[in-house]
């Protein structure tokens, strides 16, 4: 299977589809993946030792699956009652098949190295309805109490039209964008090094905000809060003004931001395919082998104790046990580190703790609520639309989504979603309480519409900083973080270390160069992965290296600290 096709045209234009690849660290994970080689090979004297990874969503679970091919055998602790972490997809009450995906719902095709483990689980995605998308049947823009209704962008008033013009001239002439799009598309690595590196040593320290406001295109203040509400892609972007352009750039130029598929059924059943998957393709177990069947069916609980031991790490759990390993990945928000799991400077160098503490969260909530149909889809009598439409407002609910399959059965309306200041306004109200404080602002929107009477049941709802084994949603770097960042993500390569401070290995959402998109994640367990094999004594197959082993040629640039 090859995943990569850059093919040119008979003008000589590239037609590869823009990726998630690099642009800070571009190495070809998923090519990598699609080898027939495979990762790699550790040592027999090597085979069966445990290995803890400590967290069971995409990153933990990626990992896990990774190690157990190789031979290892992966030792899977986890906090919550169920896998997945942030793919978190529960069902409402009597309604298996209607869920709330509380935390990843929609999935850029751009993420190549995500849609391996995907179509290795064998499941099926759809395109998601993000707003002005070809999958949303009609989009309400809700700005200063107007309304604009539209099915694509080019139906709405003019200024919108130019603000996304304004987009496109501040990234042209603030931020190469043709330039870095047409290496991305080529992977042509050399040239998307000296474009990038650039922007990060001059853009490191602007804010989202500042690289507008400076930006001549965007000189009006209405053009600022226009794009703040529409933006690019799924929209809403102003309460990520606050964090470092350079989030929005790594979004921007890997098109992470568009094209997205919802996986059908739920996202949880990616982590959770993979626990069960049974392997055929193992250089050590038996065949048949699976993450579920090597732990009797559960994971361990959640950890309350990392220390060292002369090489080994010590992990303890709530459950009493305590094991010595030779190496452990820790994939969770590694904010808890400081909080809720315990343990020592000894742990990581001195200047990761430093970067540790400085990271930076999105809150987030959401709202979803179970309809007896969607009746959204019911026609207004007086104009012929939708009764309701996926909608952006600068109201409470910010984000409307318009979920169905079909209409004979329950449909789903993710009532609001929400970052940071917006998020914190949920977080005090119960259930019932948010759905009554949003409910009013869609019903000015839709006046007459019915949707209290549609609803059944209790709604769903989350705020991912108020959750213990969270305590926040997804990793955003401020201006001036990206040297913590930096540290965090390099972690892997631990030659340089003394014996007594390798085998702890850092993956997830948090070290990747792309918080809050699962392929950063599952990237970050795979350089993990590289690094545990390597901590053994492993190697890459020839015609196959691994991450580290292009690491002097790909490494994020180093930006001076005097
Ligand atoms: C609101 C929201 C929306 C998002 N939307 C998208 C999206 O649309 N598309 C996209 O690609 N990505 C999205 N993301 C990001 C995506 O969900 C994450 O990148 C990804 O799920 C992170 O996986 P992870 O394994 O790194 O971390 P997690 O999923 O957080 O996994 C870490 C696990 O560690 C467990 N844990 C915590 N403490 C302990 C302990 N002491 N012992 C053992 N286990 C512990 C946790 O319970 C958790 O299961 C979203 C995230 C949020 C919060």
């Amino acid at each position: 299977m090859t995943t990569f096709h850059p093919e040119r045209s008979e003008n000589g234009a590239i037609s590869a589809p823009l990726t998630m690849f690099g642009p800070d660290f571009p190495f070809p994970y998923d090519d990598w993946l699609a080898h027939p080689g495979g990762l790699g090979r550790v040592p027999a004297e090597a085979h069966g030792t445990e290995v803890a990874v400590i967290g069971g969503g995409i990153a933990g679970m990626v990992a896990a699956h990774e190690l157990l091919r190789l031979g290892l055998r992966p030792v899977v602790y986890e906090a919550e009652q169920d896998l997945g972490g942030r793919m978190c997809s529960p069902s409402f009450d009597g309604h298996p098949e209607a869920i709330a995906e509380l935390g990843a719902m929609r999935f850029p095709t751009a993420a190549t190295t995500l849609f391996h483990y995907i179509r290795e689980a064998g499941l099926e995605t759809k395109p998601f309805p993000n707003p002005l998308s070809p999958s949303a049947p009609s989009t309400v823009i809700d700005l200063e109490g107007r309304e604009h209704w539209a099915r694509t962008a080019a139906e709405l008033p003019s200024i919108y039209q130019q603000v996304s013009d304004a987009w496109d001239k501040a990234l042209q002439e603030n931020a190469e964008r043709s330039a870095i799009e047409d290496a991305i598309r080529r992977r042509d690595v050399r040239s998307m090094k000296a474009i990038w590196n650039g922007l990060v040593a001059r853009l490191d320290d602007q804010s989202f905000y500042e690289f507008l406001a400076n930006a001549p295109s965007f000189s009006a203040f209405r053009y600022r809060e226009i794009f703040g509400q529409v933006g690019f892609g799924t929209g809403g972007w102003d309460t990520d003004f606050p964090n470092s352009i350079l989030e929005i750039l790594r979004v921007v130029f890997g098109r992470a931001d568009d094209d997205h598929h919802t996986i059908v059924g739920g996202s949880r059943q990616l982590p959770e395919g993979l626990w069960r998957h049974r392997h055929h393709d193992l250089a050590y177990w038996p065949d048949g082998t699976s993450l579920a069947a090597l732990h009797e069916g559960h994971p361990r609980p959640a950890v309350s104790h990392i220390d060292r031991c002369g090489t080994g790490i010590t992990v303890r759990d709530i459950g009493g046990g305590s094991r010595v390993y030779p190496a452990a990945i820790f994939t969770p928000n590694v904010r808890l580190l400081l909080t809720k799991v315990r343990t020592d400077e000894r742990l990581l160098p001195r200047q990761c703790w430093t970067a540790v503490e400085r990271t930076h969260y999105m809150g987030a909530s959401k709202v979803f609520v179970l309809t007896d149909r969607p009746f959204w889809q019911d026609k207004d009598p007086v104009t012929g639309r939708d009764m309701l439409s996926m909608t952006l407002t600068d109201r409470a609910p910010r984000s409307v989504y318009l979920l169905d399959d079909g209409p004979d059965r329950p449909g789903v309306i993710c009532l609001s979603y929400t970052w940071n200041d917006d998020s914190l306004k949920q977080l005090p109200l119960t259930d019932e309480e948010r759905m009554d404080s949003i409910l009013p602002a869609l019903e000015r929107i839709y006046p007459g519409a019915p949707i209290r009477e549609h609803v059944i049941g209790k709604p769903i709802t989350v705020t991912w900083e108020r959750e213990p084994n969270f305590n926040g949603a997804f990793k955003a770097n401020l201006p001036g973080h990206y040297r913590y960042q930096r540290r965090l993500y390099t972690h892997f390569m631990q030659q340089d270390l003394n014996a007594d401070q390798r085998g702890f290995f850092l993956a997830g959402d948090d070290v990747s160069w792309t918080g809050g998109f699962a392929e950063g994640a599952v990237t970050t367990a795979l350089n993990a992965v590289w690094g545990v094999l390597r901590q053994f004594g492993g190697t890459t197959c020839a015609g196959n290296p691994g991450p580290g082993d292009l690491f002097a040629d790909l490494a994020p640039v180093e930006l001076p600290m005097d």
